[in-house]
């Protein structure tokens, strides 16, 4: 078998390890989300609900394994539950299980109001009923359980500064989506290679929504959730929309069972691995088992390289 030159790997990359793409109505049983890595640490967006279960299936199907623990960052774009309800598996993993404080304490990243929202709302609301009087200072942890870093619309926030050189970026633009403290897509940016996600939008006044904020990305990550519900974008509407030349970096997530046959959009398929850099996208190669896995839900996987069992 042939060795792969690992010394012409560059360190400018991020890679997008995709945890769950769909809605309710989905046989696929993970929400919108998915892991950023770069330079070794993991930066979660929309945590899906049975994060450990979405963790070992992206295991399966492409042999990458990342534990709960090495996640310290969580981006949320807003507090809709199939985006949002993955944060009180993490703040239980972050609070009893892993105890962290400090400085150590798992990343809150998103716009004040939404981390708002989810910390009195999402969060606190189940975890204050969990305990009895005696746990009283526990719940008194609540609020501190994540490290919050808001972020100001349109400006770029250094997230995560490793050294000088290695930061991860993140901006955030306000969507069109009818949800109590608002909905934001991201650009996510590391080493000068970046990663755009609409989150959930309408396309609101311009006609174009999100798509002319995240489409100048190395990949850019666009819902396609609407049919008949408002806020979304419709993937017929998608497919009008989109620049030709940039085609080939979008992928599309929060799509329903009928679309993964249609091939009219690129999809971003649950538990594959994508490497990101100023070469383009390319999908990582996926396990036997995790070929037959997303047969299974009918997605095309002629592009992706299937592992040989050594
Ligand atoms: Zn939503
Ligand atoms: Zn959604």
């Amino acid at each position: 078998m042939e060795q792969k030159n690992h010394a012409e790997e560059s360190e400018d990359k991020i890679l997008v390890h995709v945890l769950g793409t769909t809605s309710y109505s989905s046989k696929i049983p993970f929400f919108p989300s998915f892991i950023l890595e770069y330079g070794g640490k993991y930066a979660i967006v929309d945590p899906t609900t049975k994060l450990q279960a979405a963790l070992w299936q992206l295991e399966r199907v492409s042999g990458k394994k990342i534990t709960v623990a090495e996640i310290d960052t969580a981006i949320l774009s807003h507090i809709h539950s199939d985006h949002a309800a993955g944060m009180i598996d993490l703040s239980i993993a972050k609070l009893y299980v892993e105890r962290r404080k400090g400085e150590d304490r798992c990343r809150f990243v998103g716009v004040p109001e939404v981390l708002k929202v989810c910390e009195d709302k999402v969060i606190t609301g189940t975890l204050e009923y969990t305990f009895n009087q005696e746990m009283q200072e526990v719940q008194n942890d609540v609020h501190n359980i994540f490290r919050q870093v808001p972020l100001e619309p349109d400006k770029p926030c250094e997230v995560d500064k490793i050294d000088e050189e290695n930061v991860l970026i993140v901006t955030a633009r306000q969507g069109q989506h009818a949800v109590r403290g608002g909905s934001y897509g991201f650009i996510f940016t590391y080493r000068g290679v970046s990663v755009g996600y609409s989150g959930d939008t309408a396309l609101g006044k311009d006609g174009r929504g999100l798509l002319s904020f995240i489409e100048d990305s190395d990949m850019y990550i666009h819902e396609a959730g609407g049919v008949c519900v408002a806020g979304h974008v419709p993937m017929k509407t998608l497919e009008e929309l989109v620049d030709t030349e940039r085609k080939d970096r979008l992928k599309v997530i929060h799509y329903n069972d009928h679309q993964i046959s249609r091939k009219r959009l690129p999809l971003l398929m649950p538990w594959v691995s994508y490497e990101v850099s100023k070469k383009g996208i390319r999908s990582l190669p996926i396990t036997q088992e995790g070929a037959k896995e997303l047969e299974k839900y009918g997605f095309d996987i002629s592009g992706i390289e299937i592992e040989q069992p050594k």
